[in-house]
């Protein structure tokens, strides 16, 4: 089974979509930020220092987050069952750590889907997200912290990932449905 990045600005779907992945593909999924939400609700310690970056919507620290990274991969015995991974990575030594990390365990990323959302409707979705949800990172002064993130820190992943002829470019503006079509095509191509 392939393992697949799924790749994107805040709000561009990610989660959505990668449960639609598993709905249809058994993929396993890994969400970093879901990892972290867990661990700030439960106050553990890594959620301590966790939810001091996620609420000024800065990164954790890239060794820590590979640390927990590796460590949730070799704890879940049905990775081999094929991977999403979701918000991971989002920094150039975290993709090279990852790239590492996955073939001392015989494993590759076979594709990373990039779902591309014009700047305004990011802004407009996560608003939104904010008042369903009660996300607390989902706030204006949050946001575009985050968005500033993305664009100095993750983008460059973009690059890095055509480089390696893994990137596929998605049209994610439209409904959840007709996204997902256009992203079950590529991984059945
Ligand atoms: P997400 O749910 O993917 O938007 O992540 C929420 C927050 O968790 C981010 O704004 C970061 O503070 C933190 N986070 C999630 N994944 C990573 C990662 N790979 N590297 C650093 N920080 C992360």
């Amino acid at each position: 089974m392939p393992n697949i990045i799924i790749f994107g600005a805040p709000g561009s779907g990610k989660g959505t979509q990668s449960e639609r992945i598993i709905e249809k593909y058994h993929l396993r999924h890994i969400s970093t930020g879901e990892l972290l939400r867990d661990h700030i609700a439960r106050k553990t310690e890594l959620g301590i220092v966790a939810d001091s970056y996620c609420s000024r919507g800065q990164l954790i620290p890239d060794d820590l987050m590979i640390e927990i990274l590796a460590h949730t991969i070799d704890n879940d015995a049905e990775v081999s069952k094929g991977l999403i991974l979701d918000g991971f990575p989002r920094t150039i030594p975290q993709a090279r750590a990852l790239k590492q990390l996955l073939a001392e365990r015989g494993m590759k990323i076979d594709s990373v889907i990039g779902l591309e959302v014009p700047e305004d409707e990011l802004v407009e979705r996560l608003l939104k997200r904010g008042q369903e949800s009660g996300r607390s990172d989902d706030n204006l002064d949050t946001i575009n912290k985050r968005l500033e993130v993305y664009h100095n820190q993750t983008l460059p992943l973009r690059d890095y990932y055509i480089n390696e002829g893994k990137y596929c470019s998605i049209h994610a503006t439209g409904s959840i449905d007709e996204i997902f079509d256009r992203i079950a095509e590529v991984i059945e191509a």
